[in-house]
């Protein structure tokens, strides 16, 4: 039910995770310098550009904390990731929440335009829950349209499932927009989301206001190993983000045979665009042992399980 990659850890990092259990009765780093300088050093960007924290979520709520005034406005597509309207109350902003387009499109143009007065707007790219891509050039002109002194968030949880030649060259953005937080994570692709990893690339003003919000102690030895540990076998990783896409794109076409409205999808799940079946679909999904996030009269959506869970949903509910 959760966007979780269905692959257990690979052996090499569980393995140097249980090594550095030992340690567990030391402190992690104060602030996470280090792996900030192992992800710096990845990404081949300077440190100064380079934010982390417990997950995505967390460099996100350090960047609203840092840039949103208590009362101030965050702007953000509707429906979209669950903790986005969290983040807001966390913050004490308004929540600004513009309609999707038809097929799951964020409506940059309205969204533009309620940015005029907030304090921080958020994109996710591909967006959650419908898998639905924004290509690089409207998301740039979309960014160029926001006010300078508002914060944009590109929330870019599930990137490595778009195929390389669609992918938006976003890292590089922040040189040119000094408001600009492009947010990943070492959740999804990377398998780790029990490691609670994530980072941003980003001006280095607005990356030092970030880590400003960094709360000391907060990203445990562990999770560092896990992090270092998976940048050694990024190979593996990624023929397994392959592996995940094929299995996506397979799903999906049985599913269509099935006669269901499923949405193309450059992530790790699909969205099915049928607002009136979805008690139908539960149904079917619950009896087939599988679960997927319904949202009644929207649609649902199915995260791509391993290949014995996906064969049973097609079993369900291909042709
Ligand atoms: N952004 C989006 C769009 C997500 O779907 C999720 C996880 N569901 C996150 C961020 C949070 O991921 P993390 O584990 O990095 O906090």
């Amino acid at each position: 039910m959760l966007n979780e990659n269905p692959l257990p850890p690979l052996p090499s990092v569980a393995a140097e995770v249980a090594r550095r259990a030992n340690d567990l009765n030391r402190y992690p780093e104060f602030y996470p310098e280090y792996l900030k300088k192992v992800i710096a050093e990845w990404l081949g960007a300077p440190q100064d550009r380079v934010a982390v924290g417990s997950g995505s979520v967390g460099v996100a709520l350090q960047a609203l904390q840092a840039c949103v005034r208590p009362g101030g406005k965050i702007v953000y597509g509707w429906r979209n990731f669950d903790a986005y309207p969290l983040l807001a109350d966390m913050t004490g902003a308004r929540s600004a929440q513009v309609p999707l387009l038809p097929g799951g499109r964020q409506d940059l143009e309205a969204m533009a335009k309620e940015s005029v007065d907030a304090d921080a707007v958020i994109v996710c790219n591909p967006h959650n829950p419908t898998g639905n891509l924004l290509a690089a050039s409207e998301l740039r002109e979309f960014i160029s349209l926001v006010p300078s002194d508002t914060l944009i968030v590109l929330d870019e949880a599930y990137i490595e499932f778009v195929s390389e030649d669609v992918r938006p060259d976003s890292l590089a953005w922040p040189w040119e927009f000094p408001n600009l937080l492009v947010l990943r994570t070492f959740s999804k692709a990377y398998g780790l989301a029990g490691m609670r990893v994530g980072y941003g690339v980003s001006s280095p003003e607005l990356a030092a206001r970030t880590n400003r919000f960094q709360l000391p102690f907060a990203i445990s030895n562990l999770s560092v190993a896990a992090v270092e540990a998976s940048l050694r076998a990024e190979n593996e990783l990624n023929a397994r983000v392959r592996h995940l896409t094929v299995e996506r794109d397979r799903l999906a076409h049985g599913l269509r045979a099935g006669g269901w409205r499923v949405l193309p999808s450059d992530t790790n799940f699909l969205w099915f665009d049928e607002p009136s079946r979805v008690e139908e679909l539960a149904a079917l999904l619950i009896g087939a042992g599988v679960e997927a996030r319904c949202y009644p009269g929207e649609g649902a959506r199915l995260t791509v399980g391993d290949t014995v869970s996906n064969d049973a949903v097609l079993g369900a509910l291909g042709a």
